[in-house]
C-alpha cells in the first residue's frame, strides 16, 4: 500500500533580487526553511517569476562567472536566453526549452537575454536549478544537453486534460532525455482546468514542486502560482488538480549524502576543494571567455 505524501510547507515566493541585470529571481533555496541539503540533490532554485522587460539594444544578463562541482539546469517558460562558455559552447534556450549544463570540473559562463528578445522586450519567466554532483563526478568534463520541448518525454493524461513533459527521469514508463549522474525526476505538468495528475516517488527522495502558472490543489491543499510546495519524506503519492490552466514544475531526487562546502558558484565537499577552485580560476584553468 502506498500512502499519500504529506506536505511540509507551501512557501510563498521570497522577495526577489537581481542576478546581473537580466534575471529577477526569487531564491527559494537554499535558505529560509530549505537548508543546503533539504532538497538534495537539488541545491539551489532561483525562480524568475513573470516579469516584463522593456526593449533594450544592449542585452541584459549575467557577465562572465565560473562554476564548478555541479550542474545548472535552466528552464525557459517565457523569453529567450543566449549563453556562452569557455569551452566554446554557445546556444539559445528558447521558450519551453531546457539547458542542462554539467559544469563539473569547471568553466566560465555568461548568460544574456537573446538579442532579438532583448531588442523587442517582453515577458520573461525562467527557473534555474543547481543540481549537485556526488564527489566522484565533481571533476568530470563539462558538457551540455540542449533539451528542446520537442525532445522531452510526453505523457498525455487519459482525460485529455493535460500532458506531463518528462525532462529527466521517468513518468509512467515515459523517459526524459536528460542524462543525470544520480536518480532525479524533473517534469513539467501542463494541466488544463480540471486536469488531474498523480505522481509516485519513493518517500526517501526529496520532493517539491513549483507552481509556475495557475492555482492547483496539491493533495487537496491550495497552492497558488509562484509558490513552492515542499513535501515531507513520508508517504509516496502526490495528486495535483488544476483549478485553472496550470503549469507545475515537479522535482524529486535521491539525496546525495555527502558534506557540502559552497562558496559562490563553487559547490564542493570540503573547504580545501573550494580554495583549489578559487586558485584554479585565478590560474586560468577554467579557460578564457570574453565579456
Ligand atoms: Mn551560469
Amino acid at each position: 500500500m502506498k500512502n499519500k505524501r504529506s506536505i511540509e510547507a507551501i512557501i510563498a515566493p521570497p522577495a526577489p533580487h537581481m542576478v546581473g541585470d537580466g534575471f529577477r529571481v526569487h531564491g527559494f533555496f537554499p535558505g529560509g526553511r530549505i537548508d543546503k541539503k533539504r532538497m538534495s540533490p537539488f541545491f539551489l532554485m532561483d525562480y524568475n517569476s513573470k516579469v516584463e522587460f522593456s526593449p533594450s539594444e544592449q542585452p541584459r544578463g549575467v557577465s562572465v562567472h565560473p562554476h564548478r562541482g555541479f550542474e545548472t539546469v535552466t528552464i525557459a517558460y517565457h523569453g529567450k536566453v543566449a549563453h556562452h562558455d569557455s569551452y566554446g559552447n554557445s546556444g539559445i534556450i528558447g521558450e519551453g526549452d531546457v539547458q542542462w549544463m554539467t559544469a563539473a570540473s569547471g568553466l566560465l559562463h555568461k548568460e544574456y537575454h537573446e538579442k532579438e528578445f532583448s531588442r523587442r522586450g517582453g515577458l520573461f519567466q525562467m527557473v534555474q536549478l543547481w543540481v549537485n554532483l556526488p564527489a566522484k563526478y565533481k571533476m568530470t568534463q563539462p558538457k551540455y544537453q540542449e533539451i528542446t520541448q520537442g525532445m522531452m518525454g510526453n505523457y498525455s493524461l487519459n482525460d485529455g486534460k493535460g500532458t506531463i513533459e518528462v525532462i529527466a527521469g521517468e513518468y509512467e514508463g515515459i523517459k526524459g532525455p536528460a542524462s543525470t549522474f544520480t536518480p532525479v525526476h524533473v517534469y513539467n505538468a501542463r494541466l488544463k482546468k480540471g486536469g488531474v495528475a498523480d505522481f509516485n516517488f519513493p518517500s526517501g527522495y526529496n520532493t517539491g514542486l513549483l507552481v509556475v502558472e495557475g492555482t492547483v490543489l496539491v493533495n487537496g491543499e491550495s497552492a497558488p502560482a509562484d509558490h513552492f510546495v515542499l513535501f515531507k519524506n513520508e508517504g509516496e503519492q502526490i495528486n495535483i488538480e488544476a483549478v485553472e490552466d496550470a503549469v507545475v514544475l515537479v522535482l524529486s531526487g535521491e539525496p546525495i549524502d555527502e558534506p557540502i562546502a559552497q562558496y559562490g558558484p563553487f559547490l564542493m565537499n570540503t573547504w580545501e576543494e573550494l580554495e583549489q577552485a578559487i586558485n584554479d580560476v585565478n590560474a586560468g584553468k577554467f579557460g578564457v571567455l570574453e565579456e
